[in-house]
């Protein structure tokens, strides 16, 4: 039969219908059937460059297809942005993340899902708990103006007042779950207000933005270079004249922040890089000409937190220049590539996407042949 449409076909006689068509396509000139993905591929313009996208993501090559976008365009967008530190933890955590969200502008709908077994999403906690310690050390210190005055009933009587708040926005799924999340509301604020108690250092300023005159702070680093920078510091408080630690509330999980790393491949620069911008806020607007910030810490002042402090001294300001310039010049450069950590894909909004890509990324870093495109990347991420 196959034989036959061929011979018909060679003899330039009318195919029979659209059918007939691919069917001689498929065979050939002896009637065998051909892996008919080439013929599809001539035919096809977006099917061919589907095929080329995909062997390319499973060569050893970094190409357009892993996020290698080489356009100058970009670059000269990237050198006009102003970066908070954790769009710039964002980049080094996963670029093909960053450039779904920061460059093109795609994120996911900010949908209101009912969870019957759930109140507040953690980061509705997180900012709860933020508006309640941001409210008590502003009264208790009279805008940071005074020694913080501690006052138990006021901050119990605040975090009604916000729970309350939040009660009117957010409706509970039932009066069990809004009791139960309450109470470990209230837990934590106790935690907090006992840490306070032993605390020494002095509370002065709080959610301060990095702006001078209303506009993004220009951060000058090591090297005499500067980048812009926005963002908010939760707090910094006074340790002794001049001197200054910067504080960063957390209300999740401490375990990713470990004692002994400083940079975590660049996926923790806050401390370092709004240390160093507190630093200059201070001097620039005048409040604190000589003032110098020693360290930095992660504060986690709830029940599952116990109170942790992670703290940072802040001596490594020429390393911090090095990770921020190789972090700009990578950007700059067009390295979009995804992690190859498959562990940041599994709650990733863009893991639709991606699919496994991660999977290819391991062997791509180690090819001789990426080296130089991704240097500077692969030097941010060996920097723990
Ligand atoms: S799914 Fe994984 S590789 Fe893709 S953007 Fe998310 S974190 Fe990056």
């Amino acid at each position: 039969m196959s034989y036959q449409l061929n011979t018909l076909t060679n003899a330039e006689t009318t195919p029979l219908d659209g059918l007939d068509v691919w069917t001689v396509a498929f065979l050939n000139n002896r009637g065998r059937l051909l892996d008919g993905r080439d013929v599809l591929n001539k035919e096809y313009t977006y099917l061919s460059n589907g095929s080329d996208a995909v062997m390319k993501r499973i060569s050893n090559t970094i190409t357009a297809h892993d996020g290698f976008i080489q356009s100058e365009a970009l670059a000269a967008d990237i050198g006009q942005r102003a970066f908070s530190a954790s769009q710039l933890e964002r980049y080094a955590e996963c670029p093909m993340r960053f450039y779904f969200g920061y460059v093109l502008g795609i994120w996911s709908k900010n949908e209101v899902t009912y969870d019957r077994k759930r109140w507040l999403e953690p980061v509705e906690r997180g900012n709860l708990l933020h508006r309640i310690f941001y409210e008590y050390l502003k009264q208790i210190t009279s805008d940071g103006s005074l020694q913080a005055n501690h006052d138990r009933n006021l901050l119990q009587y605040i975090a009604e007042e916000q729970l309350a708040n939040y009660k009117r926005l957010i409706p509970a799924p039932s009066q069990h779950i809004l009791l139960k999340e309450s109470g470990e509301i209230r837990q934590d604020v106790e935690w907090f207000y006992n840490e306070e108690l032993i605390k020494t250092t002095r509370p002065c300023y709080f959610e301060q933005e990095l702006t001078i005159d209303g506009e993004p702070m220009q951060l000058k680093l090591t090297d005499g270079s500067t980048i812009t920078i926005k963002g908010f510091i939760d707090r910094i408080d006074q340790i002794e004249p001049h001197s200054y630690r910067i504080i960063d509330y957390k209300t999740g999980n401490p375990n990713k922040y470990r004692e002994n790393g400083h940079f975590a491949g660049g996926t923790q620069l806050q401390h370092a890089l709004y240390a160093l911008a507190a630093e200059q806020w201070l001097r620039d607007t005048g409040r604190d000409k000589d003032a110098r910030v020693t360290e930095s810490a992660y504060y986690f002042p709830t029940a599952r937190g116990v109170g942790r402090e992670v703290v940072r001294l802040q001596d490594k300001r020429e390393l911090l220049t090095g990770v921020v310039r190789n972090l700009l010049i990578s950007m700059e450069q067009g390295v979009y590539i995804p992690t190859e950590d498959a562990k940041r894909c599994r709650y990733c909004d863009y893991a639709t996407v991606c699919v496994n890509h991660s999977a290819f990324m391991a062997d791509k870093k180690k090819h001789p042949d990426n080296a130089m495109n991704m240097k500077e990347f692969l030097e941010v991420e060996a920097i723990d």
